[in-house]
């Protein structure tokens, strides 16, 4: 007995064969396109080799968390249900070494010229809401310097977000270039004076050149963020290697930063989209008075989210916010980067 009810398996053949006769039809015009010595030909050949080239190889960099300072908070303006006692926040650098590119920093932390820059109102209410301490030891010049590393030997510095806490040392590197976010600097630039202050902000704190020495990561290069629930990356070397990524929310666009070492396996800076690891772990987002400060709170929220999908993974990077004194007591200290 026949199950071709309504000849159902003819109409399947004769679509069967029209499709083979456009494939075989559309093979032969790309054959005859694509022959040796016709300009297609060329043309296939160069771009089979461009993207060849393009395909990022995740190149490994070396990697040492370095302490520049410290600043006081209460630990539950930091992590919903923490307690009402003063806790340290580290100011925390990122030291990367990239075969090709040499030594770059993520953020600087605090320097001699925070203090300089918060001796006057209003920019003392700074230092007076915010209390930061910086011994002698900590200064990042001389860290870097006990690892036979001068200042000059920097060449590339990675702004998270303009926070003060993140560029007081840029002044200390006259020849470095700089990465950020032109989206962070515009909607500084835009405030008033005291409006600056609230929002932590001292443009003291720049390098007369700044903008010269100055590059926007949106103009540059995007490859597909490495996980889900982020934007777009910014590849910032050309290379696939180190990938900025936007974490907005606690400023207008901030500037977290991917990449793969051999020691932690792929590790991802998160400046300060979350303050405490465990805040991520426990799903404790900060106090709601943090949320006054932020730039936007349904972007921090949403940032949070998708940091803590990664915190949970079992496969996910190993991250890094910028002030986790938990983090700093894991992972500081490590000397894998010393010229000395
Ligand atoms: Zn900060």
């Amino acid at each position: 007995m026949s199950t071709d009810f309504h000849g159902y398996g003819k109409v399947k053949a004769d679509l069967c064969a029209l499709k083979n006769r456009k494939v075989n039809a559309q093979r032969t015009l790309t054959h005859r396109l694509h022959s040796p010595g016709t300009p297609t030909f060329y043309f296939s050949l160069f771009t089979f080799y461009w993207g060849t080239m393009r395909v990022p190889p995740f190149t490994p960099v070396k990697f040492d968390l370095l302490k520049v300072g410290h600043c006081a908070h209460p630990e539950c303006i930091a992590m919903r249900g923490g307690g009402w006692g003063s806790i340290e926040f580290p100011a925390l650098v990122g030291l990367i070494e990239h075969p090709r590119e040499g030594l770059i920093l993520y953020d600087t932390g605090y320097s001699r010229h925070f203090f300089e820059a918060t001796r006057r109102p209003p920019e003392c209410l700074y230092r007076m809401v915010t209390p930061v301490r910086l011994t002698p030891e900590e200064e990042l010049l001389g860290q870097l310097e006990s690892r036979g590393i001068a200042a000059s030997d920097i060449g590339l510095i990675v702004i998270s977000h303009f926070h003060a806490d993140h560029i007081a040392g840029l002044r200390d590197f006259p020849t470095a270039r700089f990465f950020a976010t032109r989206a962070e600097h515009a909607a500084n630039e835009k405030r008033s004076r005291v409006a600056r202050v609230r929002r932590a902000y001292l443009r003291q704190l720049l390098p007369v050149d700044f903008e010269a020495r100055s590059s926007w990561v949106e103009n540059g290069a995007t490859v597909p963020a490495p996980w889900p629930g982020f934007r777009a990356g910014f590849d910032l070397l050309g290379d696939g290697s180190i990938v900025g990524i936007d974490l907005p929310g606690h400023t207008a666009s901030q500037l977290g930063l991917a990449f793969r070492t051999e020691v932690l396996g792929d590790v991802f800076l998160v400046g300060d989209a979350c303050w405490k690891i465990e805040g991520l772990e426990q799903n404790r987002p900060p106090a709601q008075l943090a949320y006054s400060l932020f730039a936007n709170g349904e972007e921090y929220d949403a940032t949070f989210a998708a940091l803590r999908e990664l915190a949970m993974s079992e496969a996910g990077p190993v991250l890094i916010p910028s002030h986790c004194a938990t983090t700093w007591a894991k992972l500081g200290g490590t000397r894998h980067i010393d010229h000395a």
